[in-house]
């Protein structure tokens, strides 16, 4: 059986996890979450990294970080997972969907500002497959309407958009460590990247609880108190010390994943050519980090086929999101501004293929193999 995914393992975790086991100190904020926090500060670029038990976390920190409240209302689009959505809702937001582009099946920068109404608090643009969005016009949008910007970068760890890293371009970026990702933190992680320096303090307060303890670790104060409402978004440094060993070959994962990547786009070219599917498009301006791999189907009964195909030959691909706004819960929290041209109809074609670091090439043969004689 190849599956769909497999955790990224690189051969170091286990003596990192024995180091930190060794030096008596297991919780949050040890001496691997330094280690990563500071890597990310400098790879990326941003004034404060700070781990965190998962994206949704970073993004529940997020949503309490700019003070969201009751009526104020959130642009993301439909094409993502909950927890994009679920962190502003538990703020009680209403969520404005924003159709996808066909193209990188992420926002369409063109249509949100037709969604921004004066109850408009922040933009949520995601990352999807790791090709950062039109920033430069999402960043204009929201200086012109006075608007926080959340990057759900959560798959696009290690990806850049005109040079910039993924993350470090809105006030708040949040990336995930979840097994599925690039990089993991032994099962389940994340990290909120603070860009705005103006909101580094008190991220480091909601993130320890509601108290200044992080100030109080550093010797910045001599007792430390309560301060604000807050929660525990930390991430135990035996996690840490997984992530640091991948980490520590962010470069060699992500020429591989790209190595993967390529073989995929070129040994399907001509099945592309043919017209019976589609290929991923890379814009100019972002260098993506190969999270996923995808193909289109003409519909979804095509797509049905082709699954059920592979599944005969023990490959496991997958589809994605079910839109948010025609769930149960994207009825009730949310609403779709303007036509639902694309997020509805390109989710149904879309067929992720299996992409993870430890896939062998032998195993990527015979995925592409059986691709091949299903189309021939
Ligand atoms: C994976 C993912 C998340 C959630 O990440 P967790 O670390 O599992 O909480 C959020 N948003 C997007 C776009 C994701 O792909």
């Amino acid at each position: 059986m190849i599956p769909f995914n497999a955790p990224p393992v690189v051969g170091t975790e286990i003596d990192y996890m024995r180091s930190a086991m060794s030096s008596g100190k297991l919780c949050g904020d040890g001496g691997f979450t330094r280690r990563c926090q500071q890597w990310m500060e400098q790879r990326f670029g941003c004034s404060r990294a700070l781990l965190t038990p998962s994206c949704t976390a970073s993004l529940e920190m997020a949503a309490l970080l700019i003070d969201i409240q009751p009526g104020d209302e959130v642009i993301m689009p439909s094409y993502t997972f909950v927890s994009t959505a679920n962190a502003f809702v538990l703020r009680g937001a209403t969520i404005v969907f924003v159709d996808v582009r066909p193209d990188t099946m992420n926002m369409d920068e063109r249509l949100i500002e037709a969604a921004i109404t004066p109850q408009t608090r922040a933009i949520v643009p995601v990352h999807y497959a790791g090709v950062v969005c039109e920033m430069d016009a999402i960043m204009a949008l929201a200086e012109k309407y006075q608007l926080y910007v959340i990057e759900d970068a959560a798959q696009a760890v290690m990806s850049t958009y005109k040079g910039r890293a993924a993350g470090s371009i809105g006030h708040i970026g949040c990336f995930s460590f979840h097994e599925t990702k690039n990089y993991t933190a032994g099962g389940e992680g994340g990290a909120t990247l603070i860009n705005d320096k103006a909101l580094v303090d008190r991220a480091e307060i909601i993130r320890e609880k509601g108290t200044n303890r992080s100030q109080f670790f550093r010797g910045q104060v001599d007792k430390y108190t309560w301060r604000d409402i807050g929660s525990s978004y930390l991430m135990a440094d035996l996690q840490a010390a997984y992530l640091w060993a991948q980490l520590e070959q962010a470069n060699q994962i992500n020429a591989q994943r790209l190595k993967l990547w390529q073989r995929y786009y070129d040994a399907l070219q001509p099945i592309a050519a043919s017209g019976r599917i589609e290929l991923p498009a890379l814009p100019a301006s972002a260098e993506h980090n190969a999270h996923m791999f995808y193909i289109k189907l003409h519909d979804s009964d095509a797509r049905s086929e082709l699954i059920g195909w592979l599944k005969e030959a023990d490959i496991l691909a997958v589809f994605h999101y079910i839109p948010l706004h025609s769930s149960p819960a994207g009825l009730r929290f949310g609403r779709f501004s303007g036509e639902d041209r694309f997020t509805t109809r390109e989710s149904e074609r879309l067929l992720r293929l299996p992409l993870f670091y430890n896939l062998s090439d032998n195993n990527q043969g015979t995925v592409i193999n059986s691709l091949l004689s299903y189309f021939s």
